[in-house]
């Protein structure tokens, strides 16, 4: 018999926010703003998804009060000052974004500094959506602040949205969200409902995200992955996270890798590294990839669907590993193995490379 996931000490806390799962998202806008007594949408998208936010836009008639395509990865505050300015102009009531975790990042901005409600429609795996956290970008440096203004109001999850999301980010978003679980489940502050979520999302995105990667997925993997990503997000939402996170912060933000790629890089090494120190947090992410250890898991995982294995290949050089090593250790996270120059060093050097993750 398998243990519960009690502890005999923790506190919870859930915070309000509304999930719908479910085809025709961009019709189901009119009835949210309605709820929310809002009569003014901005629909805020990317560039590349800019003909996305004008289908919104055309299915909100009059509730639409515009559209700013200009979300950029990692929410550089210009942006966000540029697009303020058209959310004035256009008397805007309420924020609409329609993309992935860069389209969320910007409405998050918008909301932080307006106190504006959020509907976001989800259309890739970071889970960004579940979070009270946005990290932002000025004069090249990356800072984190979480606040509920923050945390959207409402999630609208659909499965036609996602299906356009190309092979390489699939995977790599996949991971991406498997990485929020797999750290909450050793966190200082964990507790029974957010392990709970944590394995339910890592199982849901292992069974999901291999029809995915083969090009052989149908709605319902479409939809699991998504429900995975929701799950993962919200742990990444409500617990503090470690080691992996703070290297994918200092290597995307020191070297502008790409953010979900990134991740599934690092977390095979990132949880070798970390097992030692919680062998049996970890055993239930061992047993639901049927391995003996979960780095070895998350490795045969991440090369079974495809996701990129080497730091090299996202355009990182050996040259960079020192100041890399120099971010990773500056006000390093808590681990639950202490984080020490000397054996991160190591670790990076094998992701670099794209050699086995080792404890
Ligand atoms: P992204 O939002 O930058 O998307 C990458 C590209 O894919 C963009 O061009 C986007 O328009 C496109 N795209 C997204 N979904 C698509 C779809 N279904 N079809 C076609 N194209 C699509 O990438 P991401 O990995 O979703 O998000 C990364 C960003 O999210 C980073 O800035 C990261 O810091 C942030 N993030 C924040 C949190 C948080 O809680 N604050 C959590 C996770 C990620």
């Amino acid at each position: 018999m398998t243990a519960s996931l009690f502890q005999p000490e923790f506190a919870y806390a859930s915070a309000p926010q509304r999930v719908v799962f479910g085809p025709g998202a961009e019709g189901r806008v009119a009835a949210e703003l309605a709820a929310l007594n809002c009569t003014r949408a901005l629909v805020l998208t990317t560039p590349q998804q800019e003909n996305v936010g004008r289908k919104l836009l055309a299915t909100l008639g009059n509730l639409s009060a515009g559209h700013f395509a200009g979300a950029t990865m990692h929410t550089p505050v210009d942006v966000t000052e540029t697009a303020l300015l058209a959310l004035h102009a256009m008397r805007a009531d309420c924020l609409v974004a329609i993309g992935g975790g860069s389209t969320t990042g910007l409405s998050k901005a918008l909301a932080l500094r307006t106190g504006l409600p959020q509907i976001v429609i989800p259309t890739s795996f970071a889970g960004s959506e579940a979070t009270p956290i946005l990290g932002q970008t000025e004069a090249g440096k990356k800072t984190t602040l979480s606040d509920p203004r923050v945390r959207p109001t409402v999630i609208l999850y659909d499965v036609a949205l996602v299906r356009t999301l190309p092979p390489h980010l699939v995977v790599s978003s996949g991971m991406n969200a498997i990485a929020h679980a797999v750290e909450g489940l050793y966190a200082r502050d964990r507790n029974p409902i957010s392990s709970l979520m944590a394995l339910e999302g890592i199982r849901a995105l292992a069974s999901a995200l291999p029809n995915l990667a083969s090009g052989t997925g149908q709605d319902r993997d479409w939809g699991e992955a998504l429900y995975g990503a929701w799950l993962c997000g919200t742990v990444l939402g409500q617990v503090g996270m470690a080691l992996h996170h703070k290297l994918c912060h200092a290597l995307g933000g020191g070297f502008n890798l790409p953010h979900a790629e990134t991740h599934a890089v690092i977390l095979p090494h990132a949880v070798a590294y970390t097992e030692t120190a919680v062998p049996d947090l970890l055993r239930p992410v061992a047993q639901i990839f049927g391995t003996a250890t979960a780095h070895q898991g998350l490795s045969d995982f991440a090369r079974q669907i495809g996701a990129p294995i080497s730091l090299a290949a996202l355009g990182l050089t050996a040259a960079d590993l020192p100041r890399a090593l120099d971010l990773a250790t500056a006000n390093p996270y808590w681990n639950p193995r202490p984080i020490t120059r000397d054996a991160l060093a190591p670790l990076l050097a094998r992701a670099l490379a794209g050699d086995a993750a080792q404890p």
